[in-house]
């Protein structure tokens, strides 16, 4: 069996073809642009990139792009007051503040300081408890796209094994609650679990969110199963003697069993910015009091 590689980049440019819809329909509609905020502290080179990729795709969506860039002294005082001021500021109706933040400031304090109804990044724990309780809410931005490749590949979710291999509250959380809302049966893997490699020959479902280049291997994967890899990791290319981006499952061995498989560079990796700016349209609707469309 070969797989069917997920094009993770062509759902991604479809579903903003589809916002960049409803941004124009509330333009028009109802007098409201959506607007993003995102905050830099500092001058790490990839969130540089990521930030000015995420103005573009704002831009392109036809909403308010806001980029704020603070030096890496910045104090945490100072940086939750920006955020206050976002949080006050009624033309925007998503928050971002672009992690890591230098050691000065501690990430958990930045989260909680969002208002949970512009929290895009869908990481207060006010939006982790409502994706528990199934409740409407933000939920973070690369887990939802994970879970709309999976959907738009297999279909109905529902009563398939799904083992996630990760815990984090961004990554491998969220996950496992968007999958058991699918009414899938969750497992979760983590870096105490045993036996991984037979764990995962039971799931339907593989989702790797670990942060290890290529440690999910084919002979973990069961013929047909569908695999989902969140992972980037930065390599040595021995070929070119520069680096290149490996996911964390080991491609070329698994896509020779899997029945779906998502490649990296070009799966989840593209929805990520996709769903912060699904998060931003649904958060300019709510803050107006109006239905989020279903898309
Ligand atoms: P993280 O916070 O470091 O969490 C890694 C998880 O993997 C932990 O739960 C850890 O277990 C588990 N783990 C580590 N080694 C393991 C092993 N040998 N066997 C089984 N489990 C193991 O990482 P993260 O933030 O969730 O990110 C995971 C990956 O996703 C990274 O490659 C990251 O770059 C990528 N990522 C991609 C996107 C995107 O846009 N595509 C966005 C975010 C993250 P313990 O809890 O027991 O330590």
């Amino acid at each position: 069996m070969v797989a069917q590689i997920i094009d993770g980049k062509a759902v991604a440019k479809d579903l903003r073809n589809r916002i960049g819809a409803a941004v124009a329909a509330l333009k028009a509609e109802h007098g409201i642009q959506p607007g993003l905020a995102v905050v830099l502290v500092g001058e790490d080179p990839a969130s540089q990139v990521y930030v000015r990729n995420k103005g573009i795709a704002t831009n392109e969506a036809g909403m308010h792009s806001v980029e704020i860039r603070l030096p890496a002294d910045t104090s945490e005082a100072d940086l939750l007051a920006e955020v206050s001021r976002l949080n006050e500021d009624d033309t925007i109706h998503g928050i971002l503040v672009q992690f890591p933040v230098p050691d000065q400031i501690s990430q958990q304090r930045v989260i909680e300081h969002i208002s949970p109804d512009k929290d895009v990044d869908g990481l207060h724990p006010v939006n982790a408890g409502r994706l528990a309780s199934g409740i409407a809410g933000l939920v973070p931005c690369t887990p939802m796209g994970s879970l709309l490749l999976a959907k738009q590949s297999v279909g109905d979710l529902s009563g398939l094994h799904a083992v996630i291999i990760g815990r984090s509250n961004l990554v491998g959380k969220p996950i496992a609650q968007l999958l058991l809302g699918e009414n899938a049966t969750v497992t979760m893997a983590h870096s105490r679990t045993k036996d991984l490699p037979g764990l995962c020959r039971m799931a339907d479902i593989v989702v790797a969110a670990v942060g290890r280049p290529e440690m999910v291997q084919g002979d973990w994967i069961k013929a047909g199963a569908t695999v989902i890899d969140v992972g980037i990791n930065r390599v040595p290319n021995p070929e070119t003697g520069k680096t290149k981006l490996v996911g964390d499952v080991h491609f070329e061995s698994c896509k020779d069993v899997a029945g779906f498989i998502t490649p990296v560079p070009g799966g989840v990796g593209p929805m990520t910015i996709a769903c912060l700016l699904r998060n931003t349209l649904v958060s300019a609707h709510r803050a107006a009091g109006l239905d989020a469309p279903d898309i």
